[in-house]
């Protein structure tokens, strides 16, 4: 059952066209830069990269072209439904639903706590509606794999009205890719699907860890905002609040240009003073780059503490996952991660672990229990197969 699954952001839409039965991708592109002269359609069908410059297009055009390379390959006669990753669902979805009128509305009351991301979420909804009139739409959220999180995993320890009045707490995030590798590894490992205790490692530009137990988030790094938890790429992750106001005061600068600088000048950025991209900074540490150096040292342990932090609602470790840019691809955070966790009893295999590259996934410890695993996320499939669920009964 082929599915159109979108991932509208605010400069640019991700989109493929995926067989939700075989996993099968017929096409995955991205109209990048939408809104400048510099916009363009960039996509690829087995293997082979096409790009077509699209000079000031905005979303509207940008999903338009998309859509005419779906009808040039002969795809949008056979789909069966549309799938959007949406990034904020708040404590209102438990799971991926069929868009409505009604789901739209709590989508945009969701735009408080996701204003960056549910309202380029919702033009992608109102232009695929448009464009596929006769197409049931799936919205998929981020938030919602973590909705069975406890509430003194999701409860901030601040005073209890901003919660009940302004829907202050932990809502986690990345969760569809929490989900996908959670359950590769229990299939991969041969892990029993109703008695396992996972840590999955979600490490990119942002990254995040989850505490997974018997399928479900029990606790997660990220909490109302994705700036919680670990160091990234350009985020700071936790940080002692109070350095906001001393900052602003020390500097004369606005609180809210602070918070901005801990979201995109902070992380592997910051400490290095050189790049967010960690290949970068494995090249300058191994030329003696002191700062990318520490980077990398601050990487390292502190996902090491979060993720030994994750074990305790679990109460034992069965699999830790790695996945994501980083997780999928450095053998040195692995490597080292996995060494500083000795303790709860892994064991590195330094030969699994280097081959684990570029789409290469499998076991990098010798220990058997607990175990360390890389998979590669799909998120788009796991759109496209929540899509293909929620709309087959709708089709026949
Ligand atoms: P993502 O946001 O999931 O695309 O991940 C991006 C991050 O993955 C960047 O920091 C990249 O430097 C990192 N990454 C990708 N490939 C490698 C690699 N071969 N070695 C180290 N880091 C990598």
């Amino acid at each position: 059952m082929n599915i159109f699954v979108l991932n509208c952001g605010s400069s640019s839409a991700k989109f493929a066209v995926i067989d939700a039965d075989n996993g099968r991708e017929h096409v995955s592109g991205i109209a990048q830069r939408l809104g400048s002269a510099e916009a363009s359609l960039d996509w690829k069908v087995d293997g082979t990269k096409h790009t077509r410059a699209l000079p000031g297009a905005g979303h509207d055009a940008g999903l338009r072209a998309a859509v005419d390379v779906l009808d040039e390959l002969g795809l949008t006669g056979g789909l069966a439904g549309v799938g959007h990753r949406v990034v904020h669902g708040g404590s209102r979805f438990l799971g991926s639903v069929i868009i409505t009128p009604a789901v739209v509305r709590q989508v945009e009351d969701c735009i408080p706590l996701g204003p960056l991301h549910n309202p380029p979420n919702l033009i992608g909804i109102a232009i695929a509606q448009e464009l596929f009139p006769a197409l049931q739409q799936v919205a998929v959220f981020d938030t919602a794999f973590h909705q069975t999180m406890p509430a003194r995993a999701y409860t901030y320890p601040v005073p209890h009205s901003w919660l009940e009045d302004d829907e202050v707490r932990r809502y986690g995030f990345h969760g569809t890719s929490h989900r996908f590798v959670a359950a590769e590894a229990v299939r991969l490992l041969e892990l029993d699907p109703h008695d396992h205790a996972l840590v999955t490692a979600h490490l990119g530009n942002g990254s995040s860890a989850t505490a997974v137990l018997n399928g479900r988030s029990v606790d997660t790094t990220m909490g109302l905002t994705p700036l919680e938890g670990l160091m990234m790429g350009t985020r700071s992750g936790s940080v002692d609040p109070a350095i906001i106001g001393h900052i602003a005061r020390v500097r004369g600068m606005d609180p809210l240009a602070v918070l901005d600088a801990l979201n995109k000048q902070s992380g592997l950025l910051g400490v290095s003073g050189l790049s967010n991209d960690l290949r970068t900074l494995e090249e300058a540490a191994e030329d003696g780059h002191e700062r990318a150096r520490l980077a990398i040292d601050i990487l390292v342990y502190t996902l090491a503490k979060s993720i030994a932090g994750l074990v305790v609602p679990l109460g034992r470790l069965d699999a830790l996952v790695f996945t994501g840019g980083i997780g999928e691809n450095s053998s040195l955070v692995r490597g080292r991660v996995i060494e500083q966790l000795g303790f709860l009893g892994l064991t590195l295999d330094a030969d699994a672990n280097a081959r684990c590259i570029r789409g290469v996934g499998g076991r990098v410890t010798r220990s058997t229990r607990p175990q360390a695993v890389v998979v590669n996320t799909n998120e788009e499939l796991l759109i496209a197969r929540d899509t293909a669920a929620l709309v087959a009964p709708t089709l026949s």
